[in-house]
């Protein structure tokens, strides 16, 4: 079997206050209900379904409520030989409102066409919704450590009303993953090349698996066949036997009879009784 492609997933802030001071917490951005750790772990959970669709292996950095340093976070992505990195949150502006539209940032020049794949998918899965495109923009000080093409995505602004009704739908949180999703098959061929290669393996593991059974199958009736040979044999044979004892029986019986009929001895041609007299003659 081919080894998985693996894209690792980073769903932005994470955590909440709890008794223990010393337990850090982050909710991002909050704008009313809408909080921004949980859109990024519910974003994450559904990029993650639509890539294993394609057989993907996803690695998460969280997929619970829990608050992770940024090297923590960068450790897990590292470990996880992932091929691409997208870390997700969502955006805020204080002060303006009206600012809205998706954005992709990158670290460095070598994760920009990266970006621009994203925001391509993005954009043209949200135009239906009315979210503008605000392009891709270095950001250096993101993923400073980054070693595999890399994005941080914002698909939308809290602080706008139109786009903070939008975040609350599951249409459009759906349509921000399957816009990712689509952006990360046209980075790299490689990961639906992997899926076709898994898909062929598949089916010739399956097609051989069911040959086997049909085999097996095949047998089994040969087997019965000759089982239910035998049975008409010797079913056969017993027949011929009890015929043959039967003929010989009726024989037995006819030869018999015609032995109870036969004429007296004296009556049968060529054959004279001898008297009694010669008998007495012959004592003598
Ligand atoms: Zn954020």
């Amino acid at each position: 079997m081919p080894a998985p492609y693996v894209v690792a997933l980073d769903p932005g802030h994470g955590g909440s206050p709890s008794s223990d001071p010393t337990v850090l917490w982050d909710p991002g951005v909050v704008a009313g209900r809408l909080v921004e750790k949980d859109i990024t772990l519910d974003l994450g959970f559904r990029l993650k379904a639509l890539l294993e669709k394609e057989r993907v292996k996803v690695v998460m950095t969280r997929t619970t409520d829990r608050y992770l340093e940024i090297s923590e976070r960068w450790n897990l992505v590292h470990a996880s030989k992932a091929r691409l990195f997208v870390s997700l949150h969502v955006n805020a502006f204080d002060g303006d409102p009206s600012i809205n539209g998706l954005t992709v940032f990158y670290p460095r020049a070598e994760s920009q066409a990266f970006a621009q794949h994203l925001e391509a998918g993005l954009a043209a899965a949200l135009q239906p919704f009315g979210v503008p495109d605000d392009g891709v923009a270095p950001k250096p000080e993101l993923w400073v450590h980054s070693d595999i093409p890399t994005a941080t995505v914002e698909p939308a602004y809290v602080s706008n009303a139109h786009e903070a009704g939008l975040l609350t739908r599951a249409d459009f949180r759906e349509a921000i993953a399957s816009g990712l999703f689509q952006g990360l098959l046209q980075a790299d061929p490689q990961i639906d090349a992997t899926y076709q290669q898994i898909v062929r393996v598949e089916q010739a593991r399956a097609a051989r698996l069911q040959a086997e059974r049909a085999a097996a199958a095949a047998a089994a009736a040969r087997v019965r066949r000759w089982e239910l040979g035998g049975l008409v044999a010797a079913v056969l044979l017993m027949l011929v036997i009890a015929l043959r004892a039967r003929r010989r029986s009726v024989h037995a019986r006819r030869r018999s009879g015609r032995r109870g009929r036969r004429r007296p001895y004296a009556a049968r041609e060529g054959h004279v009784r001898p008297t009694v007299r010669d008998l007495s003659e012959v004592k003598k």
